[in-house]
């Protein structure tokens, strides 16, 4: 399409349990892509189940300005089925992601749009700081990304979030991929096309504390790796073989000293370790089999990602999907 020319940008924001935040994001997201030059916006709320009063709070917001959407979810789905309900609500030319906690900047939208116009197909946010986020989380995901980086066969640019915007060839190609287990951003840049950074700084949240529980984090982590590698089933035979060279080398130890010293290695200490590693070791593959044959089970199963309580603010079906007449080349 003409990206020099009129384009509805859509921005996706997955919300859970945000009352303390949402009103100012939505201020601060609306100041700062009014001043993007020639689009159109369509702002698509996701309320991730959250217990407390969001959901009233973004109809107050949707009462009041019939660009927004929301699209309420039956229960909380987690962050990434949240997005991914987002992208398939939006009807936009072009589609960026953003937290609800103005962790970052939604002034950085505009040199996405920017990079999109030049060409860009996925202008993806890299944060070059990390303020507010505690020393443990900063060490979990630098650890993560680059763990990641190693195993995976796709790499995953160093530092990226979820903040990004994405032309709607992209954010078909992203729909297109039914995988339960959702590693966004692993799965963004699996598709291909043309992907430039953006660097920003990360703010620290604007109120409440972080979403993520740290067992949210660690299955993201599980996600981001299983789904792109199988490394960790080559483990197996990695540790195969170091069992083996290992064993081989216990034998030829005992043999070497029965020729040359007349004594035989006893005892049953030895013995015990040896039973405890070849254990140990297969215990550990094991549960790497059984990681990949859990996911692959929810995979079979073909649930449907999330189910939709309620959606407000959509331009009925058949209409010309809220762009104001605006021709849509
Ligand atoms: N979020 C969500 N569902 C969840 C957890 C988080 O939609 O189950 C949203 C949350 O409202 C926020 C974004 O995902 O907009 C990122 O979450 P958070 O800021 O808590 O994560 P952190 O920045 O601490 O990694
Ligand atoms: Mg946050």
């Amino acid at each position: 399409m003409n990206r020099t020319g009129y384009s509805l940008l859509s921005v996706v924001i997955p919300s859970f349990n945000e009352e303390l935040v949402i009103r100012e994001t939505h201020q601060r997201l609306i100041s700062a892509l009014k001043r993007i030059p020639k689009v159109g916006l369509e702002l698509v709320y996701v309320d991730d189940g959250s217990e407390d009063t969001t959901l009233d709070i973004l109809r107050g917001i949707q009462g009041a300005d019939d660009r927004v959407r929301i699209v309420a979810l039956s229960r909380n789905f987690g962050h990434q089925v949240a997005l991914t309900a987002g992208l398939e609500h939006a009807s936009g030319d072009i589609v960026a992601v953003i937290d609800a906690d103005l962790q970052d900047p939604p002034e950085a939208i505009m040199e996405m749009v920017n990079r999109w116009r030049a060409g860009a197909d996925v202008a993806y946010g890299v944060r070059s700081l990390r303020q507010g986020e505690g020393a443990s989380k900063r060490a979990f995901s630098h650890a993560f990304y680059r763990l990641m980086n190693r195993l995976s066969e796709v790499p995953v640019p160093l530092d990226t979030g979820d903040f990004r915007l994405m032309d709607r060839m992209v954010v078909d190609a992203l729909l297109a991929m039914p995988e339960q287990s959702r590693y966004v951003r692993g799965m963004v840049a699996w598709t291909g096309f043309r992907q430039e950074p953006v660097h920003f700084e990360r703010a620290p949240r604007l109120a409440g504390g972080s979403k993520y529980s740290f067992g949210k984090m660690v299955r993201l982590a599980a996600d981001g790796i299983l789904s792109f590698s199988v490394i960790p089933l080559r483990l197996a035979s990695y540790l195969g073989f170091a069992a083996s060279v290992l064993a081989l080398a216990g034998i030829v130890y005992a043999l070497v000293l029965r020729l040359l010293t007349d004594v035989w290695v006893t005892g049953w200490t030895l013995l015990f370790i040896a039973m405890l590693f070849l254990g140990g070791v297969q215990l550990l593959v094991l549960g790497v089999i059984g990681e990949y044959l859990g996911r692959a089970y929810g995979e079979l199963k073909r649930r449907p990602l999330y189910f939709v309580k309620e959606t407000i603010g959509f331009p009925p079906r058949g209409t010309t999907d809220g762009r104001d007449g605006e021709a849509t080349s």
